[in-house]
């Protein structure tokens, strides 16, 4: 595959919501898999509702998916006068034309259009009047006479519009600003895109843009149009189904690589491949088996997905990931080794990063603050229980070295020497050290306390609880 030029074009009027996150990662991937490049565009002119605080949230977003682009982001209000000097072209080569019809007028026009039946448009009484630049006046593109405009698109196939079905749009307003669509053909091409993917809201625009480079003797780009995410009822995606901003899955303590990898199967497929690493994404990913059919939000599938890179993640990845959360929860910073010690402990037993931060807790409060569950409490520190507690810290006081080895050695010991069994000993046990019925392994969580806050935990129940 020759190198594909791609961009994500996003407006910064929000934060990156997931259907932006799933064409970014696409144009990506296009990008990654053929050795090309993938830019950034800021749609910024929208001046009343685009803000600097969504572009830079949109940007983190990206950062944190793992979706790194080539050069710096490009502003589209940086550029209005080389838009212009297309507009320019385009009247030199009589392919524009200056127009002073007024709003009023051509809602008037359009109208009587549809009284009439027909498409709204603008019906080009200013084509052939010679007109120059004065105030009020916009430039119009002039259409071919008939035709149609045919494109070969990457999801949708074959589509064809017939060019009546269109007007002489607008390409620069009357305040002298380029268009969307006039804004967005240039910039294409200046930035040298070959593959234009992008949601398929915007499918109506590409027809238009198509006759710009037309008109303008461009090379046309491959278009592609992706359907948009549907809720699990297959009604527009609410908020409640998932149609949430990416730093929100974040903050919920998602992984990224399941982020990624939910939204490239929602919409793409490889076989009956489900979960794919990022190389293997960028291995397969040509453009090709690209859904033409909307996909529905599934947050169980989501959360499966999300399980299975909470343990396929490194320890010392998934160690640097869980910190901010560990700290979101009051619980310190603890070194990157401790960390991954818990990591490896409570991974298979956490959702996400928020909930494993929070399963930490019970080892990472002094033993005075562990909070018992009463009912393992009242169940477990009985007078049996105490007695087995109270001889195992002794024998664990003696332990050494205190490690894992040595501790399950003890333990199984201690049952076998007093013909218990090991159901009998291990609950107070458990208890004691964790708060409850839960945790890993008795031994690793001994090791990772260390003797003195074990014996201190194993002591305290003997006052009471
Ligand atoms: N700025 C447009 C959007 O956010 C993208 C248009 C495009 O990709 O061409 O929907």
């Amino acid at each position: 595959m020759t190198a594909v030029v791609t961009r994500f074009a996003p407006s910064p009027t929000g934060h990156l919501h997931i259907g932006g996150a799933r064409t970014a990662i696409f144009c990506w991937l296009l990008a990654r898999h053929s050795g090309g490049r993938f830019y950034l565009r800021i749609e910024d002119t929208d001046l009343l509702r685009s803000r600097q605080e969504y572009t830079d949230s949109i940007l983190a977003s990206m950062r944190w998916l793992g979706l790194d682009w080539d050069g710096e982001p490009v502003y589209q209000t940086q550029r209005t006068d080389l838009y212009n000097r297309y507009v320019d072209r385009l009247l030199q080569s009589g392919h524009a034309y200056w127009c002073s019809c007024t709003p009023e007028e051509v809602e008037a026009m359009r109208e009587e259009a549809r009284q009439k039946g027909l498409k709204p448009r603008y019906d080009g009484r200013c084509r052939e009047r010679g007109l120059g630049p004065a105030e009020g006046r916009c430039v119009r593109l002039r259409l071919p006479a008939s035709g149609k405009v045919l494109f070969d698109d990457m999801v949708k196939g074959k589509i064809a519009v017939d060019v009546a079905e269109l007007d002489d749009m607008v390409v620069r307003r009357a305040d002298g600003m380029p268009t969307y669509n006039m804004a967005v053909v240039v910039d294409d091409h200046e930035m040298g895109v070959t593959h234009v993917l992008r949601g398929d809201d915007h499918i109506s625009n590409t027809p238009r843009q198509i006759l710009l480079y037309e008109a303008l003797g461009l090379p046309v780009p491959r278009f592609g149009h992706v359907p948009m995410i549907l809720g699990p009822d297959r009604q527009k995606l609410s908020k409640r189904h998932g149609a949430r901003a990416v730093i929100e899955y974040r903050q919920d303590g998602l992984l990224p690589q399941a982020l990624v990898n939910y939204l490239v199967r929602l919409g793409w497929s490889h076989g009956n491949q489900e979960l794919f690493s990022q190389e293997e994404l960028v291995r397969y990913f040509d453009g090709t088996s690209l859904n033409p059919a909307a996909a529905a939000f599934d947050p169980a599938k989501l959360q499966w997905c999300n399980a299975h890179f909470m343990r396929e993640t490194p320890l010392p990845l998934l160690a640097e990931m869980v910190a901010p959360f560990v700290e979101e929860a009051g619980l310190g910073t603890p070194a990157p080794q401790r960390l991954e010690a818990l990591c490896r402990m409570f991974r298979e037993r956490a959702d996400n990063l928020r909930d494993m931060a929070e399963s930490f807790r019970p080892l990472l409060v002094p033993a005075a603050e562990l909070d018992y569950r009463q009912k393992d409490a009242d169940k477990h520190f009985t007078g049996a229980g105490k007695a087995h507690l109270r001889a195992l810290a002794g024998i664990f006081g003696a332990c050494a070295p205190f490690a894992a080895e040595n501790i399950e050695a003890a333990l199984n010991a201690y049952v076998a020497d007093n013909g218990l069994k090991f159901k009998e000993v291990a609950p107070p046990v458990r208890t004691a050290l964790m708060g409850y019925m839960g945790g890993s392994h008795l031994n690793e969580i001994m090791a990772f306390l260390g003797r003195e806050e074990t014996l201190a935990r194993l002591e305290r129940p003997q006052g009471g609880v």
